[in-house]
């Protein structure tokens, strides 16, 4: 472990090397082994603190990047955290673009380290002016010596996983892990490790976990981008309404769509079973194995790793909250108990 018995000159030197947990009760119904790469043991808290110091260590070494200068990005919250927190140590500006739909805790947070904020309405398309795209893209112009991550379209997100989480996957496993299974935003996660793990054994079955609402699932079959596949959904950080270059739909076996509500379900039962409090998508890559148990997906000696991208302290104000998820209707009788798990002493 990295953290033992030892002093680190800063944060970022905590990044990557998160472990990998074995989940001892929530599959257990399904055959196979099954173990959780817990990225909230990143300092940022999420998987995205490797593509922002990979993305900007990156630019610094083309010469890029000097102290000072600013760096841009559009983000549903968890890379702005991560560019924020290494702006901070490197010395750097931090720009974010974000969209309307991050949770006001997020918001906050970023703002807590030291990034100035845009938030764009989430429900226009990618090429209006308002939307967090072209918003960060005009910055970019405008600001000068400026740095624009762009992580749907930067093929160095793919680089990052494939630098670290694919061998740190490869050798937790002992090289025994027969499926990997996550969730599916920019694409950088997955198909980075998943490109690693391929070259390793081109057998390791891979399973990217998408929205319903998004487009990713239906361009990968068919290689056809469907408007009339896109529509709101609440998870953040999952699915998308554009086709990110930091997907290597080569490298994914099969796109399998979860819900809103069960993913909800399913992030609060990681809680309770596996006394893990992580993020949404967590919940969506979760449900998906559960999807695909049910399938009759795994065999008794497969290997299974799911990708935990976040903590579930992020979502304190959606997932977590009984009263979020009664306005969306997401508690109905057999769910109700989960609300019932309080008293008020008068
Ligand atoms: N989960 C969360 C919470 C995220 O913020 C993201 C990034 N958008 C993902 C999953 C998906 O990761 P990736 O962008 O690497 O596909």
């Amino acid at each position: 472990m990295k953290h033992k018995n030892k002093v680190f000159d800063n944060v970022l030197d905590l990044i990557g090397q998160t472990p990998l947990i074995k989940l001892n009760k929530i599959a257990s119904e399904f055959k196979g082994n099954f173990y959780a790469k817990v990225e909230s043991f990143n300092p940022g808290h999420s998987s995205k603190d490797r593509i922002a110091l990979y993305i900007i260590e990156q630019a610094e070494k083309k010469g890029i990047l000097s102290p000072g200068d600013t760096i841009i990005e559009t983000t549903s919250g968890n890379t702005g955290f991560s560019i924020a927190m290494v702006s901070i140590i490197k010395g750097y500006d931090c720009v974010l673009a974000v969209s309307s739909k991050s949770s006001a805790d997020k918001i906050d947070m970023l703002k807590t380290m030291g990034a100035k904020v845009y938030v764009c309405p989430a429900h226009v398309s990618a090429d209006d002016p308002r939307s967090y795209y072209q918003v960060a893209k005009r910055l970019h112009e405008e600001i000068k010596g400026s740095v624009y991550i762009n992580q749907y379209f930067n093929e160095l997100n793919i680089d990052a996983h494939y630098k670290s989480t694919g061998p740190e996957i490869w050798k937790q496993t002992e090289g025994k892990i027969t499926h990997l299974v996550a969730c599916s935003g920019t694409g950088g996660t997955i198909s980075g490790t998943a490109r690693y793990l391929k070259e390793q054994n081109p057998n390791v079955k891979v399973i990217g976990v998408d929205a319903f609402g998004s487009v990713i699932k239906k361009y990968h079959e068919t290689r056809e981008f469907d408007e009339k596949e896109i529509y709101p959904y609440r998870i953040e950080g999952l699915g998308k309404n554009l086709i990110p270059t930091a997907t290597d739909f080569d490298v994914v076996d099969e796109f399998i769509k979860v819900t809103d509500e069960e993913s909800a379900h399913t992030a609060r039962l990681i809680a309770k079973s596996e006394g893990m409090f992580v993020g949404y998508t967590s919940g969506a890559a979760m449900q998906a194995i559960m999807q695909l148990g049910e399938q009759g997906e795994f065999k008794k000696d497969d290997n299974i790793v799911v990708i935990f991208p976040d903590h579930g302290s992020r979502y304190m104000s959606k997932v977590y909250s009984d009263k979020w998820m009664n306005e969306q209707g997401f508690f109905d009788s057999k769910n109700e108990a989960a609300a019932q798990n309080i008293q008020y002493i008068k």
